[in-house]
């Protein structure tokens, strides 16, 4: 199995988290950094640890701090071979943390590097849906909409052939129109997350999330999609190996 979005960085011991995940049969993650020292970290993560890829970019609530020279660094980092996708980048006008000039200018310039390196794009949005559409109308690259939670952005992500990622918040009891848009997603476009240390699963809600989560979500959506759990966790597996290229 594989957790498709992770901040292993932001666990109190990101280490023992990749051996538990190993133990549960989560044996691949990629952990997003979100500044650029965080990207530091997240590669030195897929350097000392197997099955372990990193996605880097400049989170929107930074986007009101975030420099030239961050978007200069986070441009070298990217050139590292264990870097396979931009993000998470978006607008987020819920939290507002960051003014929303800032946030749209530093989604454009993270597109641009995503086109520049020919790498997908991970995508963060809340309460922004149409603003995000529009950022994104002529991003002709591989698009993952993480932390899917816009139900209303469903048919064009499908229309645009986004992959759709799935996280805890979907295994909740309330959470049905997150199932049935998880039943209305192609089998070859199809996620699952964690999101680590946010937004744990049901079973385990409350805690501090970690990899060896996804299996829940795993179970939950194969439930919701009725097919049978591990046959979906390989789906997801090879889905998540051609979005980002993996090896
Ligand atoms: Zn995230």
């Amino acid at each position: 199995m594989i957790d498709t979005h992770a901040h292993l960085t932001s666990l109190e011991d990101p280490d023992e988290a990749i051996r538990r995940a190993t133990a549960a049969g989560v044996t691949r993650i990629l952990t997003v950094g979100t500044d650029v020292d965080d990207c530091r970290r997240a590669l030195s993560l897929t350097e000392r640890h197997d099955g372990v890829f990193a996605v880097l970019g400049i989170h929107p609530h930074d986007a009101g701090t975030a420099t030239a020279d961050d978007l200069a660094a986070l441009r070298d980092l990217l050139a590292h071979p264990m870097a396979v996708a931009v993000g998470e980048t978006g607008l987020d006008w819920f939290r507002d943390y960051a003014p929303r000039e800032d946030q749209r200018r530093l989604f454009a310039a993270e597109l641009e590097l995503a086109a520049e390196f020919g790498k997908p794009v991970v995508i963060h949005t809340r309460a922004a849906d149409d603003d995000t559409l529009a950022a994104l109308a002529d991003h002709a690259g591989t698009v993952v909409l993480h932390c899917f939670s816009s139900p209303r952005m469903l048919p064009t992500a499908l229309e645009r052939n986004w992959y759709v990622s799935f996280a805890g918040n979907a295994t909740f009891p309330k959470a049905v129109d997150l199932r049935l848009a998880a039943t209305q997603v192609p089998a070859e476009r199809i996620l699952a997350e964690t999101d680590s240390p946010y937004l744990a699963p049901q079973p385990v809600r409350g805690k501090r999330n970690e990899p060896a989560n996804v299996v829940h979500t795993l179970a939950d959506l194969a439930q919701a999609r009725g097919e049978e759990p591990a046959e979906f966790g390989r789906r997801i597996e090879q889905n998540a190996a051609e979005c980002f290229s993996l090896p």
